[in-house]
């Protein structure tokens, strides 16, 4: 198809591609800065990509210091919710439900490398010895059940004879209750600052003119001129990089990977909504949360023994879920709860992480000058989005006046904590950090 001749009624500040909840925020907080961004999506809404199958788990433990601040940033924002969304005013607000996050104490874990993290920025935590934590989560079985193997591994059935040596506890952690309201928020709030969103619209081909980029093409050969565009385009990033012409010339690429997440009651006699606690157990291999009415939400945190689902097409993947990742998964939170059961009925979602080399996230330029990019979130940014919105903002205007931030780069100073958040810790070409758990839990 050729393209149609771009008129000058449809060129824009900037073209956002992708409405999930990085998307909007991206697209927000431009707006908020008088940058009124396009923001185009194939689907028929905000959030309805990937980020409407978000556990939305609300935690501060990642592996470098600079996602360490942009956590605890980004709760501070989940938590004034209603300020954020300002002036905007949606008929529904997604709501922050607070619970405790557990990071569980054993010899190879994780806690002594992200400790000094939250002892340095001064994020609250607890130490929490065996008997403190039966006291709080009575339910829980403290041995040590690791390293996880898989089920048909006569190990996984192995009584264990160790304990775990207790736990830190998080306080302040939690999850967001409708991971696609939260993006429709922050659609909504884009909008008042005058961005436009355009739907169930793809977006084909990213143009430039003279070394720099200059808008879209949609699939209907519609162009789009605009000097700045943002690719946010969750587990799409790595086509439209390379609709960009940019994908070879970063050190960090990007990859879909299909996970599953399964929904089980807790039992009968457990109050898991009211003493409920949340963990990224890499003892089990799972991390699981409450989920409202005394449910229990299991995912995986990618042990080494697990083969992983590389997904070739983002478009093309088996969308329903299997009976080996549901025994697998539930079997495993099973050693840790030892009351859950495992019911016959399977219930839960399907979905794509846009995987980063090393499950850290991408913010940031790119070497065709005016294309940006906020991908490979990695199954744990949801929590970041709306401070990664106010990044994105601060970087793209920083460059745009003529920064170089591969050389000099941006460091945003948290708006409510005062953090300093070193971008070049999410450049394209940093190199891969030793300290990453190389799984969902960054
Ligand atoms: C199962 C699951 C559990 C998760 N749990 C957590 C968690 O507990 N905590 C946490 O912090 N994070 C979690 N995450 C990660 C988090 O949800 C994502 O990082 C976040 O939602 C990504 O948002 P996004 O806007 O970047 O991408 P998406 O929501 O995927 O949005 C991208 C959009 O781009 C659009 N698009 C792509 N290509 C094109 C194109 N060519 N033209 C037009 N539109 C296009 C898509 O239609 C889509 O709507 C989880 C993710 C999944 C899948």
């Amino acid at each position: 198809m050729r393209d149609k001749e771009p008129d000058q009624s449809e060129h824009h500040d900037a073209i956002v591609v992708g409405a999930g909840v990085v998307g909007c925020a991206v697209a927000a907080a431009l707006a908020k800065r008088g940058i009124r961004p396009l923001v185009i999506d194939k689907l028929p809404g905000a959030g309805y990509g990937s980020t409407s199958s978000s556990s939305a788990v609300i935690r501060f433990g990642y592996s470098t210091e600079a996602g360490v601040a942009m956590a605890w940033e980004g709760h501070l924002w989940w938590r004034d919710w209603a300020e954020v969304i300002a002036p905007a005013e949606p008929e529904a607000l997604a709501e922050f439900v607070n619970y405790p996050m557990l990071m569980l104490d054993f010899e190879g874990g994780r806690v002594d490398r992200v400790l000094p993290h939250y002892d340095r920025l001064g994020v609250p935590y607890e130490r929490l010895d065996r008997d403190a934590l039966l006291a709080r989560h009575p339910f829980l079985d403290l041995h040590r059940f690791g390293p996880p193997v898989p089920m048909d591994d006569e190990a996984f059935w192995r009584d264990p004879d160790t304990l775990l040596r207790g736990a830190i506890s998080t306080p302040d952690s939690g999850f967001i209750s409708d991971p696609m309201l939260a993006a429709q928020n922050l659609a909504a709030v884009a909008v008042v600052h005058g961005a436009e969103f355009m739907f169930r619209t793809e977006i084909v081909g990213i143009r430039s003119e003279r070394g720099r980029v200059s808008g879209v093409r949609l699939s209907d050969g519609t162009v789009l001129s605009s000097p700045i565009v943002v690719n946010v385009a969750g587990p799409h990033s790595s086509i439209v990089n390379e609709m960009a012409g940019v994908r070879s010339s970063m050190n960090i690429t990007t990859r879909p990977l299909r996970r599953e997440v399964f929904v089980v009651p807790a039992a009968e006699g457990v109050d898991f909504d009211g003493a409920g606690v949340m963990i990224g157990d890499e003892d089990t291999g799972v991390y699981f949360r409450p989920e409202r009415g005394n449910n229990v939400l299991i995912g995986s945190t990618e042990p080494a023994c697990d083969e992983l689902d590389w997904v070739r097409d983002p478009d093309e993947y088996r969308t329903t879920l299997t009976e080996d990742e549901y025994q697998l998964l539930v079997l495993r939170c099973a050693r840790r709860i030892p009351s859950l059961g495992v019911p016959q009925q399977k219930r839960g979602v399907v979905d794509l992480y846009d995987v980063a080399d090393d499950w850290t996230p991408i913010y940031d330029r790119s070497d065709l000058p005016g294309f940006y990019m906020a991908v490979g979130t990695s199954g744990n940014q949801f929590k970041n989005a709306p401070i990664a919105g106010h990044c994105m903002a601060e970087l793209i205007e920083a460059v745009e006046g003529g920064r170089d931030h591969d050389s000099d780069p941006v460091v945003v100073t948290g708006p409510y904590s005062g953090m300093a958040i070193d971008m070049a810790t999410f450049s394209r070409n940093r190199v891969v950090a030793d300290s990453s758990t190389m799984t969902v839990l960054g």
